[in-house]
């Protein structure tokens, strides 16, 4: 049978609707890879994740607006300080499991914590550590300071609330997992350690690990600066 030119036309359009069908199926059922689905932090991520956490970096509004729609527990406080350390979104996970209390943050660095526990701390401390993670335990987010805390230079992202720095995990079980004792080696808590750091670049724009220098031997800098798209994560 020879087909004619209109029946090529009809099977090649075909074929290409079952295909965007197909795919359209796929993003459906993967929102973390599809770039027009609204972002929810409880959602797997993806591919177009960590561009959709970006975009809420300069939108504290619509940032509030994604922490509501994943269902996130939160208070939005009152506006404090001036100068450089004017912290004009102060956002405070209110359920979220941070010792030794839960500090205010921007909303961004709240939204990149719950997507990086979601996404990455508890699966990662189920499947390698056999149990999920009860607190996350952290040395601070605001202070009012320049880099290091030298008297000149840039000021710090902690100066604005926009960085938090975790010390370690304490599992379900009881057991502790710290950056400064379990970093090194290749034990199931190492790896642990690396697995989340790693995680965590794709919900923060800065990640500072002890990779990266002495001075981070003891945690994980995680912060929300605006340095587009793709900031350092070491
Ligand atoms: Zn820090």
């Amino acid at each position: 049978m020879r087909l004619s030119r209109f029946d090529h036309l009809a099977m090649s359009t075909l074929l290409l609707l079952a295909l965007a069908l197909a795919g359209k199926g796929w993003l459906d059922t993967h929102p973390g890879s599809n770039p027009w689905a609204p972002l929810n932090l409880n959602d797997p991520p993806g591919w177009a994740t960590a561009r959709k956490i970006a975009a809420l970096r300069q939108d504290p509004g619509e940032c509030r607006a994604v922490l509501t729609r994943s269902a996130v527990a939160f208070a939005a406080l009152e506006p404090a300080g001036e100068g450089s350390c004017a912290r004009p979104d102060r956002t405070m996970l209110t359920a979220f499991p941070l010792r030794p209390e839960r500090p205010p943050t921007t909303c961004a660095v709240a939204a990149g914590l719950t997507l990086w526990l979601n996404g990455t701390v508890e699966p990662a401390a189920r499947e390698l550590l056999g149990v999920g993670v009860a607190r996350i335990e952290h040395l601070g987010a605001y202070s009012c300071r320049r880099l290091y805390g030298r008297g000149s230079g840039p000021w710090s992202e902690h100066a604005s609330g926009n960085a938090i720095d975790i010390a370690a995990f304490v599992l379900a079980d009881g057991r502790r997992v710290s950056l400064l004792k379990d970093w090194q080696g290749e034990d199931a808590k190492a790896v642990f350690l690396h697995r989340v750091r790693d995680g965590a670049c794709g919900a923060f724009g800065t990640v500072l690990s002890p990779d990266y220098n002495a001075a981070h031997r003891d945690h994980l800098h995680l912060d929300q600066a605006a340095r587009g798209f793709s900031g350092a994560c070491r």
